[in-house]
């Protein structure tokens, strides 16, 4: 699994964060959403899916 970022269309709500905390990150200054595991480790993967689909501006994506 690989995940990409629409960082412009990321409002800073962080709900990626809360989900799946070892996988994004947000920017200090701006609350931008920061991908800490581009490529999730398998334990993490579960939270990463769930991240993917509570993001209400889907900024974050499963790409190939
Ligand atoms: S949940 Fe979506 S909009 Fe919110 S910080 Fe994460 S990527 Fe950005």
């Amino acid at each position: 699994m690989k995940i990409g970022t629409d960082v412009h269309k990321c409002i800073g709500a962080g709900q990626c964060v809360t989900a799946a905390p070892a996988v994004f990150a947000q920017n200090e200054e701006d609350g931008m959403v920061i991908v800490l595991q581009d490529q999730p480790q398998a334990d993490s993967i579960p939270a990463a899916l769930a991240a993917i689909r509570l993001c209400p501006a889907r900024a974050i994506f499963e790409r190939d």
